[in-house]
């Protein structure tokens, strides 16, 4: 479908697990060459990775806490010297820790900060260096609908998927002259163990608010990347692409 995505070098962050992990299996039915990052899940990254050369494709694991800014460099100098110049990078990693805010300890306001928001600018940062010469390049985040419209109790969560639809479009504009292009992906409910801790109550609930009536699985929101990261979208830049089933409109 992507035929032009074929060889590309693709960087996904949080791959081992969930809609990561769906945009790696797609990634790689396009016949890229495709490294993903995990944190704690060695074992599933190394399942994927082990599959994927058995099927005769490119891909590598990496284990790297996006929120360290130092890890987020050496890891990008590490692959473009073992696999060659990265094209596209997708910052899908993230964690939600919600609590309502007034009583909210200071350090789950961090972590989710820190994980969703900053760890994206920095291997942003990082691999936009790499790409600037090159003039070619393609960045997609991982945004929420959380982070459109209100969403109680996910106060760190929603600032921190807001903070990425800013910084995709200010840094769409400050990279567009080189070819470069930002831009943002926003799911409703998707169906990874994310959102496996949701009350049988509120998942009853999904038929009426979702106007598709059902909860979006990771292939709906991987296409969606594919989309974005592939030449059909070298027009589109600084957008939020929003895959929920209708839910936020
Ligand atoms: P999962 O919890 O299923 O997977 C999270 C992935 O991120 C795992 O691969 C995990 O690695 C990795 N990860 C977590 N923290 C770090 C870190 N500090 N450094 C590196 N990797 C890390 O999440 P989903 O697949 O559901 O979500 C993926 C993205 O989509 C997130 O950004 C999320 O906010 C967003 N999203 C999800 C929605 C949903 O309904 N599921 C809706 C809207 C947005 P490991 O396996 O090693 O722990």
């Amino acid at each position: 479908m992507f035929a032009d995505l074929k060889d590309r070098l693709v960087l996904v962050t949080g791959g081992s697990r969930g809609i990561g992990k769906g945009i790696v299996s797609h990634l790689l039915d396009a016949e890229c060459k495709v490294v993903f990052t995990y944190q704690n899940n060695g074992k599933a990254a190394e399942d994927i990775v082990d599959a994927a050369r058995h099927q005769g494709a490119q891909c590598w694991a990496y284990q790297a806490d996006v929120s360290d800014p130092d890890r987020s460099r050496t890891i990008v100098d590490n692959i473009e010297k073992d696999h060659g110049p990265i094209y596209g990078l997708v910052n899908n990693a993230g964690i939600n820790n919600d609590k309502s805010f007034l009583t909210m300890p200071q350090d789950l306001w961090t972590r989710v900060i820190d994980t969703n928001l900053n760890g994206a600018a920095y291997l942003s940062q990082a691999v936009m260096m790499k790409m600037l010469p090159r003039k070619q390049g393609k960045v997609v985040m991982m945004s929420s609908v959380s982070g459109m419209q209100a969403s109680p109790g996910q106060s760190n969560y929603s600032a921190s998927k807001a903070g990425l639809i800013g910084l995709t479009r200010t840094l769409s504009h400050e990279v567009a002259r080189y070819n470069i292009q930002v831009n943002a992906v926003a799911p409703g409910f998707i169906e990874t163990e994310m959102v496996a801790g949701m009350s049988e109550k509120m998942r009853s609930q999904i038929p009426r608010i979702v106007p598709a009536r059902r909860m979006g699985s990771v292939d709906d929101v991987a296409k969606s990347v594919l989309f974005l990261l592939s030449g059909a979208a070298d027009y589109i830049t600084g957008h939020t692409l929003v895959v929920d089933g209708g839910l936020s409109t």
